[in-house]
């Protein structure tokens, strides 16, 4: 399942459950109704059961826009009868609030991955004066019925809790969202797409980091591969691209404790920053990709590598560093490539 796929599931079972939760809530103030006797409750619950239940086949047939608005619209109106029948004493008027995390979780939902407008201003601005409208009438009007104060209770238990639950689910949800949307942000601007190694951007942070941290005896080696010019003339450009992501591969594998980076082009760095890691690696690394077959248009073909290492040297800054390690390779590269230079 990709990505949209996966957000637009999301928003089917977010719906779905609150289409359900709704259709519980219903049998719970059916239930009230019924025991406080209070006709306007149970005759706006046989209505809502309906809408609600109609609108669960609506959001089985993935009608997700009109769902959210029939979800929203019969919180709302419901609020305002709660009142009506108890006053703002049963804590109806919460739903009100509960319902700003959600509107503006299912506005971005909505906005995101259904490319769909909902009004959410409009929704929201209906919400507050519905919240401020309740308020002011049950100041001057008197409750259609007088409940006993257990009942009133249950009530405060039971939309407090509901409420809740709903800006609960709604916030944790965001915060997972904001979470997942900035370590994405992160591994894109630190990862190189086409082979997956880390980039020139993120090598340079961690050259910043190990400055601070790591032993004097650390190496690093900037790998370049050997007439790829011919490769892509030869084979093509794409051939050429999936040349770099197997060198890559080779070149991830070669080193589990290093930093491997794609640097540039057909360019790459590995940085140890460990003292086990000693630079004969780089040696097996040449041979394995000297020895490595590669085909493209049905032709097999091998590539050679040079390699240039430079030791750390406490005199070195960062760049300088790198500039030592790309003289070495400069030498191999006019010293009859193939081979690794320390
Ligand atoms: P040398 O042995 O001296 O390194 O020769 P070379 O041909 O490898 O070096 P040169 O710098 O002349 O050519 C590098 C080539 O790498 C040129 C460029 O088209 C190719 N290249 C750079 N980036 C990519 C890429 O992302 N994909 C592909 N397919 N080719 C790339
Ligand atoms: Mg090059
Ligand atoms: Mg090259």
């Amino acid at each position: 399942m990709n990505e949209k796929d996966k957000n637009t599931s999301l928003i089917g079972n977010l719906t779905l459950f609150f289409g359900i939760f709704l259709l519980f809530t219903d049998v719970f103030f059916l239930i009230m109704g019924i025991v406080y006797d209070m006709p306007l409750m149970r005759y706006v619950i046989y209505v809502k059961l309906v809408l609600n239940t109609s609108n669960i086949f609506l959001i089985l047939k993935k009608h997700y826009l009109v769902s959210t608005v029939i979800i929203y619209s019969v919180i709302l109106l419901f609020m305002i009868v709660g009142v009506i029948c108890i006053g703002t004493v049963g804590e109806f008027q919460l739903f009100a609030l509960g319902m700003l995390v959600c509107i503006s979780y299912n506005g971005y939902l909505h906005n995101r991955i259904l490319k769909k407008e909902l009004p959410l201003a409009f929704i929201i601005a209906l919400h507050v004066l519905g919240y401020i409208g309740v308020y002011i009438y049950a100041r001057t009007t008197e409750p259609l019925y007088a409940i006993p104060e257990s009942g009133e209770n249950i009530f405060i238990i039971f939309n407090s809790l509901a409420s809740f639950v709903i800006v609960i689910i709604y916030v944790c949800m965001f915060h997972n969202v904001a979470i997942r949307s900035e370590e994405k942000l992160e591994e894109t601007a630190m990862i190189d797409n086409l082979t997956g190694l880390y980039n020139r951007h993120y090598l340079l942070a961690s050259l910043e980091q190990t400055g601070q941290t790591s032993p004097q005896d650390r190496w690093l080696a900037l790998l370049d591969i050997d007439d790829f010019k011919t490769v892509n003339d030869t084979y093509g450009h794409l051939c050429g691209d999936s040349v770099l992501r197997k060198v890559a591969e080779l070149v991830k594998q070669s080193c589990q404790d290093c930093i491997a980076c794609r640097w540039g082009g057909e360019e790459f760095i590995i940085l140890s920053a460990k003292n086990k890691c000693s630079t004969d690696i780089l040696e097996t690394l040449r041979q394995k990709i000297a020895d490595e077959e590669f085909c493209c248009n049905n032709t097999t073909f091998k590539i050679t590598v040079t390699i240039g290492a430079a030791g750390y040297d406490s005199e070195l800054t960062n760049d300088s560093w790198i500039s030592r390690a790309d003289e070495k390779l400069y030498f191999g590269k006019t010293n009859g490539k193939n081979q690794v230079v320390l």
